[in-house]
C-alpha cells in the first residue's frame, strides 16, 4: 500500500488533484515517518543490541514498534489517531534519546534534529484540526528541537550512552536523515498548498462558467415506488472529465467557496422540481440536497434558502435538506432554531450518514428530523457483520419510537435490500437501483424502472413477507 503510495508521488500523480485529495497526502506523509522509523530505529536499535546499550536499545526499538503500529492502522484508514500518536510517541522518545545524546567531546547531540520533520509534519497534518494539535503541539515540539540544540542537558554515565566514534558518525547520519525526512515533509506541504490553490482557482472559474451539475439518484420505497431523488454535485471539467464531490468539496467548505456552490445547488434543485410538478408523472417526486456545515453556519441560511424556493416556485414540501451528525455537535441551539423555521416553512430535514457520528439520541429528540439515513458503512457488510445488523436493528426501532422515517443508503445487493426489508427499513437508495444518473438519463429511467432486475426482486420479496 505505501510502496503504492510512493510510486505515484514519483510519478508526479500527486500533482494532479483530481487522483488524490488531502488525506491521501496525510497518509503519504505518515507512511513515510512509519517506514523512517523502521528503518532508522531499527538500524540503531541492532547496533546498539550488539554494543550492549540497552536503554538506547530499547529506545530505538520502541521506534520500531511505533512505525510498525503506525503502518497497520494508517492500512485500516485511522490516519488521525496514527498522527496523533506518531506525534507525540517520537515526542516523548526522541526526547528521552536527547537525554543520552548529551554532547561531549568531539561529539555535538544532533538527535533533536529530528523534531523538525515532526513539527512539520504535525502542522500539515493538523492543519484544520483544534488549536491545540494545530498550533501549541507543533510549536512545543520545535520549542524541544531549540531547547536540547545548544544545551547540555542528558546522563554522561558512559554506560548509558554511546561511545564517541559512532556518535561523530551518527551526528553526520542524523542531520542528514532528518533534513532528507525535513525535505520530503516540506515537498508534501507545499504541494497540498499548491494543489489547493488551484483547486480553488478552478472551482470559483467552474461556477461562473457553469461547469458544476447534479446528478439525480433515485430513492425507492418498499411498494418499489420511486419517491424521490438524492442531488450529487458533479464538476464537469473541460479537460479533466468528471470530478467526483469528495475530491472538492472539503477544499469548498475550507475556502468558503461552498456558500455559492450550495446556493446554486439548491436553485437547480428547486428549478428541478418546479419542472417535475407539470407532469403527472414526475409531480410526487421529492429531491434532497446535501446542505454543508459552513451553509448551515451563515446568519442568513434559513433566509436563503426561503427566498430561492418561493422565488423558484417549487413545493417546499418536496424538498429535503441533508445533515450530517458532525454539524450538530457545534451550536446545536442555533441549528435547533434553523431547523426549526424551515421546517415551519415546509422543508423537511433528514440526518445523513446515521450512525456514525455519536449524535446523542436526546439531542436527536429535540432535532426535526423526518428521515434518519443509515450510513452506507452498516449497510456494506451486513450479511456478515454481527454488529452491523444489531446497529441496523437498532435503528429502525429507534427511528419508529422517534417516529422518523428510515432510509438505508448504499444498497448494492438483493440480499442486503431483503435483509432491510424483513427488518422494517422501508426505504432505499443505492447502486442496486441505480447510480446516481444526470438529469435526461434519470428521466428515462423513471418509467424503465418498473421493468428491471431490481424492482422485480423487491415485489417478489414483498409478496412472501
Ligand atoms: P453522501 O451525501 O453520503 O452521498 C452518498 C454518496 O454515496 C454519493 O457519493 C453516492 O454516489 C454514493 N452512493 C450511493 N449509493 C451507493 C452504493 O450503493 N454504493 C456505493 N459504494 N456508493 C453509493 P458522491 O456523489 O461521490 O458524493 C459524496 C459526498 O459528497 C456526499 O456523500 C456528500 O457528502 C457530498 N456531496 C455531494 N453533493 C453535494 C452537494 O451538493 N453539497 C454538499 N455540501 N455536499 C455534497
Ligand atoms: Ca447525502
Ligand atoms: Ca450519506
Amino acid at each position: 500500500m505505501q510502496f503504492r503510495l510512493l510510486s505515484r508521488l514519483l510519478k508526479g500523480d500527486f500533482l494532479s488533484y483530481p487522483q488524490e485529495p488531502h488525506n491521501l497526502r496525510v497518509r503519504l506523509l505518515l507512511a513515510i515517518g512509519a517506514w523512517s522509523l523502521i528503518i532508522l530505529g531499527g538500524t540503531w536499535g541492532v547496533y546498539y543490541l550488539c554494543h550492549a546499550k540497552w536503554l538506547l536499545m530499547a529506545c530505538h526499538l520502541s521506534l520500531v514498534s511505533l512505525g510498525l503500529y503506525a503502518l497497520r492502522l494508517i492500512n485500516a484508514g485511522r490516519e488521525r489517531f496514527v498522527a496523533i500518536c506518531m506525534a507525540h510517541g517520537l515526542f516523548v522518545i526522541i526526547s528521552m534519546i536527547c537525554i543520552l545524546d548529551v554532547p561531549i567531546e568531539n561529539a555535538v547531540r544532533s538527535v533533536h534534529m529530528y523534531f523538525l520533520p515532526v513539527a512539520a509534519g504535525a502542522s500539515l497534518i493538523f492543519r484544520k484540526d483544534n488549536l491545540y494539535l494545530r498550533l501549541i503541539l507543533p510549536f512545543i515540539i520545535l520549542a524541544a528541537c531549540l531547547a536540547f540544540g545548544p544545551s547540555h542537558i542528558g546522563i554522561t554515565r558512559p554506560d548509558l550512552i554511546a561511545d564517541q566514534e559512532i556518535r561523530s558518525i551518527g551526528a553526520w547520519i542524523n542531520n542528514l536523515a532528518a533534513l532528507a525526512i525535513l525535505g520530503v515533509a516540506l515537498i508534501v506541504m507545499q504541494t497540498d498548498i499548491t494543489i489547493r490553490n488551484s483547486l480553488y482557482a478552478d472551482m470559483r472559474e467552474a461556477l461562473a462558467k457553469g461547469h458544476f451539475c447534479l446528478h439525480y439518484q433515485p430513492q425507492v420505497d418498499a411498494e418499489g415506488h420511486i419517491f424521490g431523488a438524492e442531488a450529487l454535485l458533479r464538476w464537469q471539467h473541460p479537460t479533466r472529465g468528471m470530478i467526483p464531490p469528495g475530491v472538492f468539496i472539503a477544499v469548498a467548505e475550507e475556502t468558503g467557496l461552498i456558500q455559492p456552490i450550495g446556493t446554486w445547488v439548491l436553485k437547480e434543485a428547486c428549478a428541478q422540481l418546479v419542472k417535475w410538478s407539470k407532469d403527472p408523472q414526475t409531480a410526487h417526486l421529492s429531491i434532497a440536497v446535501n446542505v454543508s456545515a459552513s451553509q448551515l453556519r451563515q446568519p442568513d441560511f434559513v433566509q436563503e434558502v426561503i427566498e430561492i424556493v418561493t422565488r423558484s416556485g417549487a413545493t417546499p414540501a418536496h424538498l429535503k435538506l441533508e445533515l450530517t451528525e458532525s454539524m450538530l455537535a457545534k451550536d446545536v441551539d442555533t441549528t435547533i432554531q434553523k431547523m426549526k423555521a424551515l421546517r415551519a416553512f415546509g422543508i423537511s430535514w433528514s440526518l445523513d450518514d446515521f450512525g456514525t457520528g455519536y449524535s446523542s439520541l436526546n439531542y436527536l429528540k429535540h432535532l426535526p428530523f423526518e428521515q434518519l439515513k443509515i450510513d452506507q458503512s452498516f449497510v456494506r457488510d451486513l450479511l456478515t457483520n454481527e454488529s452491523d445488523k444489531a446497529i441496523v436493528e437498532t435503528l429502525v426501532v429507534l427511528s419508529k419510537n422517534l417516529n422518523m422515517m428510515l432510509i438505508a443508503e448504499g444498497v448494492e445487493t438483493t440480499e442486503q435490500l431483503n435483509y432491510l426489508l424483513n427488518k422494517g427499513c422501508m426505504k432505499y437508495q443505492g447502486y442496486l437501483f441505480s447510480r446516481p444518473l444526470p438529469i435526461n438519463t434519470f428521466e428515462e429511467f423513471l418509467p424503465a424502472f418498473h421493468a428491471s432486475k431490481a424492482y422485480m426482486q423487491l415485489k417478489a420479496q414483498l409478496t412472501l413477507l
